[in-house]
Parts: structure tokens; sequence; C-alpha cells
């Protein structure tokens, strides 16, 4: 089997479609090279052989060694250079490279097989000691690090000593002399912390650094990268092994990072930086402060001539934005990688807008480009432009959004404190791929140093995290736990607002505002329209939502509670009272039943209090709800909306505290020990499984058909011919099919007299929530009494698991970290489980009635994966909150394509 992949002198053996085996830097190194892109030759050994590595216990697997040095042979000969021939030295880069991208979270080691022969070598070839001691000192630098562990500030100490004692600024002002004498000292760095001399054999070098960056797959922030960005299934990473070419040999050299458009606007522009005579990571690690791309035509104006040509041509071929490293040696250009560029949610979408108004890409690929936890973001709050700002420092903006939080100056803090459910801001000099968690723990992230692709910078973007980088007017103290600008000191725990937007810090707490909806947004969302089978629908109980959802883009109501219109100022009142004389209404009714003629009246005078308490509560409650619908409805603009009935047990409505509890008795004129008795009376053990939903309606049936009354009422209001008004009437709580046809039959035989009064005519539909696990085994029987469907998942979920939605929180914490269940099934409907009760329901509603309508209106009704399901299970629409709709919209388009 074939473990390695040679690319060079224009032809490779892998290609960019081989991401999976080559990992994605490969596949696209390989890619480039067949498009005749200069990008220096290398081989790489596939992702599988990482996997062969591990459950070889860390050990080459046979065979791999001999693949290895043919390689290197043919190596050699595209580049006319020897591995290890001090007169002629092949030098090699050894890079990591998934076949997701996990920028900076592997190894690389750059300018391998050097030893002090090969640098004596190269000194008398090239006649540039200054650079040869450069990449020297570099080399045990990041050998040291990388393959051996011994830490890079090991190092790092060094050089700034050497700094200070040259009394330079920065690496590329020390001299030759200064550098010779620095890779001594590394040296002894490397024996001191390491035992050994630093290895001088090539092939012993080589074999350490293939180690090593296998080894990094599963490095601690390797996984916990992974973990974060839920990638899963993957064989390991690649290794790539790649001729060296320099962008430190002198000032007509230098190295940088480009993208093909603005990956935090989406703007179409020339975007990037780049450092004169530096190498390789200098411009991520913020070494020294980047130029702008565009001085790059004034310094090199033939290299950059043909860097944006190549920008062009690459992002052609991919048909997506770009994000390129590059270097340029001794004026000429050589491309080391190129992959779709990481961009911000606003990016994402201007992107993709602007993408398919080029013809570059079809509507089917541009919903792909933006992933629905993007558009979250997007739907975030915002800084109140009015609101006044102390802004005390500017910086660069290297990911927009605002953000508010309390200071604090390392990851663990930042880890510790929002567990605490405290809001922070991460200040720090710069950040390294260790803070990875910290900073996803985080509101935002401030850094005194780094440009706009710095490790903050990206890693922020990647994360939709706010970031203000390279600040340069603050000083921050790790040691005291402060930042410094001007006269001002902050400290930790110190409240702070930051704008990724317009790179500024300030003071405080600076407002939020909500999000609106415009723009590309608008446009992409209309892409996403056009693309999507699956409705989507909100839940909203109020006018107020429902215009907001209307916004969004929600193309009816899938759920509108009825409860909170109980609860409303002086409602509550009515509802009590309501309670109070339902079960005596209930008796007499019966007794009426039973009653002779002539005993009637008898009854009827007995119950006089009752019979006006109660049809009086009704009555008034008709008022409010008609009123209710009538505003819902207007708001819906003839848009279809489902009205829940009644759903929670009736204790609900009654006081708990006894301050409340007199407040009832003394409005109502009733002793507070009848109160008490009542609240007594209605405690369940387990309300949930208890007297709600339609089972409150077999007992009193008269609260349904006035909610029916006063939702007929409100659309014979409203209906006009060209907007009519088709209320769905939606029955909860049911398990069985005479329980349905039984309070159906109340809310039919009342709608009718409404209707016959009204002398009008009124669509109207009346169906049920699925949502007992009897009711999705029955559904057949069910669909005969139902005009639609609408799955309930909360309580499907609650009743299919056996875990109840207010007390998980207890347990589901270490389930998740057990792995028992991989997602709170709250959140992420359950597939496996709840799902198959879906798919049942589904299929037997659907072979009694072949056109049901079905939708699902849980919390689940947003959440993207749950989405796709729905669609794959043919059903109607989805509904959720209206701030999910837009990201129910998008995942919809993409489950269809
Ligand atoms: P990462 O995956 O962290 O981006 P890379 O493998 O891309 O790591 O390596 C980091 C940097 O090292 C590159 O951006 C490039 O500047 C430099 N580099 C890697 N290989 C070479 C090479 N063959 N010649 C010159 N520079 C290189
Ligand atoms: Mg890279
Ligand atoms: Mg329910």
């Amino acid at each position: 089997e074939k473990r390695v992949y040679f690319f060079g002198s224009k032809k490779a053996e892998g290609k960019a479609s081989m991401k999976q085996l080559l990992g994605g830097k490969g596949a696209n190194l390989a890619e480039m090279t067949n498009l005749g892109v200069p990008v220096p030759a290398g081989f790489t050994i596939a992702t599988n052989v990482c996997q062969e590595y591990y459950s070889n216990n860390a050990k080459w697997p046979a065979g791999l060694e001999a693949e290895v040095s043919k390689n290197i042979k043919k190596l050699e000969t595209a580049m006319g250079k020897k591995f290890g021939d001090p007169k002629n030295p092949l030098l090699v880069s050894v890079r990591s490279g998934a076949a997701v991208s996990m920028p900076g979270m592997m190894d690389t080691v750059l300018n391998l097989g050097l030893n002090d022969d090969v640098v004596a070598g190269l000194i008398e070839m090239t006649n540039n000691p200054r650079f040869v001691y450069d990449i020297y000192r570099r080399f045990i630098d990041m050998y040291g690090d990388v393959v051996m562990g011994c830490k890079h500030e090991k190092f790092e100490e060094a050089l700034e000593a050497a700094k200070k004692k040259a009394k330079v600024e920065n690496d590329n002002q020390l001299s030759a002399e200064q550098l010779a004498e620095l890779v001594e000292s590394y040296k002894k760095i490397y024996k001191k912390n390491i035992g050994k001399m630093f290895p001088q054999k090539p092939l012993d070098q080589l074999k350490g650094a293939i180690d090593a960056v296998f080894g990094s797959w599963n490095s601690e922030r390797a996984i916990k990268y992974r973990q974060i960005h839920k990638i899963e299934n993957l064989l390991g990473t690649a290794v790539n092994v790649q001729a060296m070419v320099f962008g430190n040999m002198g000032e007509d050299c230098g190295t940088g990072v480009c993208f093909t458009r603005n990956p935090s606007t989406g703007e179409k522009e020339l975007y990037g930086e780049f450092l004169i005579n530096a190498q390789g990571e200098d411009v991520v690690a913020g070494i020294r402060t980047p130029l702008e791309m565009k001085k790059l035509s004034k310094i090199m104006p033939k290299a950059y001539k043909e860097l944006v040509a190549l920008m062009k041509k690459l992002e052609k071929h991919y048909k997506d934005m770009q994000d390129i490293e590059f270097t340029i040696e001794q004026k000429k250009l050589y491309i080391l990688q190129t992959r779709n560029g990481k961009r911000t949610a606003a990016a994402a979408v201007k992107c993709a807008v602007d993408m398919v108004a080029e013809k570059l890409i079809p509507n089917k690929v541009a919903v792909t480009r933006v992933m629905p936890e993007q558009l979250d973001m997007l739907l975030h709050p915002s800084f109140d432009s009015k609101a006044k700002r102390d802004v005390i420092a500017k910086g660069l903006p290297a990911s927009p959004g605002a953000a508010v939080g309390q200071v604090v100056f390392d990851a663990e803090t930042a880890d510790a404190w929002a567990a605490e459910g405290k809001k922070v801001i991460l200040v720090r000099i710069e950040t390294s791929p260790e803070d990875i968690s910290g900073m996803h723990a985080s509101e935002g992230i401030l850094t005194q140093r780094g440009g706009m692709t710095s490790h903050a910078a990206v890693v922020a973007r990647g994360m939709g995290k706010c970031c203000v980088a390279g600040v340069g007017e603050i000083s921050v103290n790790y040691k005291t736990r402060k930042f410094t600008v001007g006269k001002k000191t902050v400290k930790e725990g110190d409240w702070l607002s930051l704008d990724g937007t317009r790179g500024e810090v300030a003071m405080g707490q600076i407002p939020l505002v909500e999000p609106k909806m415009s723009g590309d947004f608008a446009k992409f969302m209309a892409i996403c329209d056009k693309v999507r089978k699956l409705k989507v629908r909100t839940n909203a109980d109020t006018p107020d939502d429902a215009a907001a959802a209307r916004e969004f883009g929600a193309e009816g109501i899938g759920l509108c509670r009825t409860e909170h219109m109980f609860f409303e100022g002086e409602r509550i009142w009515h509802v009590r009272s309501l309670i109070l004389a339902a079960d005596d209404y209930a008796a007499m009714k019966k007794e009426l039943a039973e009653a002779d003629k002539k005993d009637a009246a008898a009854i009827k005078k007995k119950y006089a209090d009752t019979k006006k308490n109660y049809e009086g509560a009704l009555k008034k409650l008709l008022t409010y709800q008609r009123k209710d619908f009538e505003g819902i409805f207007k708001a819906m603009k003839g848009l279809p909306v489902t009205v829940r009935l009644l759903d929670p047990p009736l204790h609900e409505f009654l006081p708990n505290d006894a301050a409340s509890q007199k407040e009832m008795a003394s409005r109502l004129k009733i002793k507070l020990k009848d109160v008490k008795n009542m609240v007594e009376k209605l405690h369940e053990f387990n309300p949930m499984l208890g007297h709600r939903g339609c089972r409150l309606a077999v007992t009193y049936p008269e609260i349904y058909r006035m909610q029916a009354r006063a939702i007929i009422e409100a659309a014979l209001k409203l209906s006009t011919p060209k907007n009519k008004v088709i209320p769905e009437i939606m029955i909860p709580l049911v398990g069985e099919v005479s329980e349905l046809a039984q309070v159906k039959a109340e809310v039919v035989d009342e709608i009718k007299q409404v209707l016959k009064k009204s002398r009008k005519k009124l669509t109207y539909k009346i169906g049920t929530m699925i949502e007992i696990p009897r009711a999705a085994l029955t559904a057949d029987e069910i669909a005969n009494e139902a005009d639609f469907f609408s799955f309930g998942t909360n309580d499907l979920t609650q009743m299919t698991l056996g875990f109840s939605r207010d007390d998980i929180g207890r347990f589901i914490g270490q389930y998740l970290v057990e792995g028992i269940y991989k997602e709170d099934p709250f959140q992420v409907l359950d597939q496996n489980g709840v799902g198959k009760l879906v798919k049942t329901g589904i299929e037997l509603g659907r072979s009694a009635k072949k056109r049901l309508k079905i939708g699902i209106c849980g919390e689940h009704g947003g959440e993207p994966k749950t989405v796709a399901f729905c669609h794959e299970l043919g059903m109607n629409y989805v509904s959720c909150s209206p701030y999910r709709v837009p990201i129910a919209r998008l995942a919809a388009a993409q489950s269809a394509v």
C-alpha cells in the first residue's frame, strides 16, 4: 500500500480531492503543483500512516522508512541538492496537516538538515553567514521545542538577552557574529535541558521531526481544538516534508500571509501582511509588526504582481476565498500553502452573496458557505451607537463584534471565572495555542502585540469571538495582573468593553442593542429560501414576538402557547376564580344530568354562585383572549397560526407563598384556609404526568370551548377575502384517539355555534400535538381525528428518555463528559431514540391520511441537525423561537442540497 505521495517538477501524485488521505495542506500543495503554481517540491506521508503509527505503539510501520528514503532521493533529484551534503545541502521543512485545518494546533519544524558541517558549507556557498546562523539558531530552537520538548521560552530568553546586549530591538538587526554566538548558547540550552548534544545526522533529525508531527496530533491543545470545533472521524495528521525556501536571506526576501478577500468583512480587496527578511511563523507569531500588503507593490513590484495574479488564479480554481502563505526568496515568489480562508460570520455571508452575483458559485453551493452557528453570531447584539464610550486605546479590528466583560490575564483564570458564570475579557501580550480554551471561555480577546493574521486574530475569527489585537499603547504586566495605558491602570476584574469592528478598547460596560436583518444578510436568506423545501414557522405567543419572527422570515406560527394569556394583569384573578369554582361546576353538571326535571331547579339554586363565578370568569377571559388572538392574527397577516389550547396543570396558576395566598384570599373575598385547601387539593406528585393538557378539557370542557370561541371570533373579525385567516387549533398531550375525539367534539360544537350565529364561513383546522410516546405509536388512529400533527419534542423527549427537563441539570453534565449521551437531548433531538418515535408517528399518520400536514414545535425546531432530520423525514415545517428562524432557514436549505 502506498504511503507517501510526491509533488514537484510541475507534477504531483496527489490532488485537492484527496484531503482525507493527504490532509488539507498536502492535498493543496499537490493540486497547486499540478496547476503550475510555484511550490517548493516535497512529499506527503498520508494520514492513515499516522493511524498505523499509533496502533503500532508509536513506531513506524514496516516499509515506511524505505519509502521515505526513496522520496528523499526523488526530492534531491528535483532540487539538484543533497540532504546532509555540506557542499550543496538540501534543507527541508516538516509540516503537519490534517484533513480539517487546525491552524497552529500542530507542529512544524523548519530548516531541517542543518548541522555544523552543513553550516560551514552553506556559509561558503552563500557567502551570507548572517543568514546561515539565523536559520541554524531557528532550527535548534524549533527542533528543541517541537521534537524534544524543551520550551521555546528558554531559547527566547537567550534571544532577548542577545538583543539587549547588542542594543537592538529586533532579531533581524543582529549581526552574523552575534547570531553565531547565539547558536552556541542555543546548543548549550539544548544540552542542558535535554541532556544530549544537538543531533548532527540529518536522517535522525528527519525521523525525530516526523515522530513529533505524529505526536502533535494527540497533543493536549490539538485534542482540545478538535473538541471545541467538534472535529471527529479523522485518521490523523499527514506529514509534509518540503524543500525549504528562504525569506530571511536578506532585504530582497520576505514572508507573508494574504487572503483573496477580507476575512473580517468579506469585502473583495487585497488583504494581508508580510515581513521583510523573515521566516516562517514570524508574521503569525507577532515577532515584528508586519507591513500591509499594499506596501509590497513598492518594495518588490514584480513578486507583488505575480502574487496578485496567483491569488486570482487560486480563488477562481477553488471557487472560494483563499488564505495563502507565501515566501519570497531573493525576489522569487513561492507559495507554501493555500486553503479556504476562515472568516467571520459577516464575511461568510458577504462572500456567499458576492460569489453568487459574480457567478463563481451557484445558490446550492452558497448556502453551504455559512454555518448555522455563524448566523447565530450575526443575530447577536452590538454596541448601542448612541451610547457614550470611554475609549482608552485603539488597536486592530482583528475580529468584529462587541464584548463586555471583566479583565483576566491568563487562560486558566478565564476558564475558571467563566465557569462561575462571569463574563471575561482575556488580555494577553499575545496569545498562543495553549490559550485556546481560555479564549473560548472569554467574551472577547485583547492583545498588546500581533497583526491581523496573528494567532489571536485567526483563532478569534474562527470562534466568532470579538478581538482587538496589537494595541501597542497598552502595557501588560502578567505578574501584577494589571495593564497600563498612559496614566490609566486596569486591574484584573475591572470591566472593559471591546469593539472588534472598530478596534476600540473602552472602560466600563457599553450598553448593547439587538441586531437587524438587512443588506447582505437579507440577500443571503433569500438565497436560502430559493434552495430549501421545508417551511419555517415560529413559536410566538404575543403580537410582538410574531412581528419579530416575521421580520426574521417566519412563514407562520407553529406554536402559540396560550398559558401566558392566563397570567397577565387582571386575568390571573379570573383564572383563580375559575379554578375555585371548577370542581363544583363539574359536580353541578353531573347532578343535573342524573337528576329528574323537578330536582333541577333545586340543584341550580344550590349552585347559583358557582355557576355565576365559573361562567363569569370564562366570559371575562374570553374577552381577553379574543383580543390576544386578534393581535396575533393581525401581526401574521394571513399566514397560518397554530394555537395550542391550555396545557399546564391548574396549580401553576395558584400562589405558593403565604403572602400571595393572603392576597388571593382578600382579593377574591374568601377565607385563607380555602385558598390553602385549594392549593393542597391541586398538588400533584408529578405534575408533568398529571392533570394537564387535554386531560383538563375532559374534566372542564368549558375552558377549551372558551378558547376555541375566542380564536374563531378573532379569526372572523380579521379575515378578509385577500388575507384569509385560517386558524389551526391544536389539542395538546393526547395519548389515545378517543381522548382527542371527545375533546375535539366539544371544540367543534362550540365553533359551529359561533359560525352559525355569525352566518359566515371560515376554514379552520383541528389537530394535535404528538408528544406522548403512545400517540406516536398509535398515530394512524389519531390521524383519523386530526387535520395536522405537530411533534412536541420537549415532552416527547422527557417521556421517552424518562428525563425530567427540570431535573436533568443534576446529572446531564456528567453524562456528556462520560459520553453516555453525546449531546443534551433537550438541545439536539435524540434521533436514535426519540427520532424513531417521530419517524413512526409520521409513517403511521400518513398511512391513514396521505396528505397530513406535519411539523415540529419543540426547542429542537431551530437546531440545525434536527432541522436536517425533519427534512429527511418529510415534515412540512419546523417551528422555532423567532431568533432562530434564520438559522432554521439556512439549515433547511443545507439539508436540501
Ligand atoms: P501551520 O499549519 O501551523 O500553518 P505550516 O506547516 O504552514 O504550519 O508552517 C508554518 C510556516 O512555516 C509556513 O507558513 C511557512 O511560512 C513556513 N514554512 C513551512 N514550510 C516551508 C518551506 N518549505 N520553506 C519556507 N518556509 C516554510
Ligand atoms: Mg500554515
Ligand atoms: Mg408539551
